[in-house]
């Protein structure tokens, strides 16, 4: 059986930016308002298992994204997130990145109300996946 991550680059509708090595997407579980995750579009288990170029694209097109959150929802802070092993629940290599406001108090098992708006992904890719995409190609001149 083919591995969740793999299937929704398929399917790609849900794919809010793409280029030749990774994607990203919204977290379908948000933490917060604009929570995404940062992929290699190969499958690989484990940080030590990707590729040199495509971890400086996935650390790239994080930095680029921690950009647009900042100007679109102005966090307090932010934070990067990556579980390995058993601990990798999809079983394909991602990165966690979500915005943080200092009212949050983080935790990954959490059952504060997430702002309704966090899962209007249509919205939501609507507001980022042009920026990203022009940043995303003026990183890489
Ligand atoms: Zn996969």
């Amino acid at each position: 059986m083919e591995c969740r991550f793999c299937q929704l680059r398929k399917e790609r509708v849900k794919i809010v930016y793409e280029d030749q090595w990774v994607s990203l997407f919204f977290d379908m579980d948000p933490i917060s308002k604009g929570h995404a995750l940062v992929i290699p579009n190969e499958h690989y288990l484990d940080i030590d298992d990707v590729p040199d170029p495509v971890l400086e694209q996935i650390w790239k097109c994080a930095k680029v994204y921690v950009n647009l959150l900042k100007h679109y929802f102005k966090p307090a802070g932010y934070s990067l997130m990556q579980n390995g092993g058993a601990f990798n629940d999809i079983g394909h290599f991602h990165l966690h990145v979500f915005p943080r406001h200092s009212s949050e108090e983080f935790a990954w098992t959490y059952t504060e109300e997430v702002d309704p708006t966090a899962t209007d992904f249509r919205a939501l890719r609507d507001l980022l996946q042009q920026p990203l995409s022009q940043a995303m190609a003026a990183e890489s001149m």
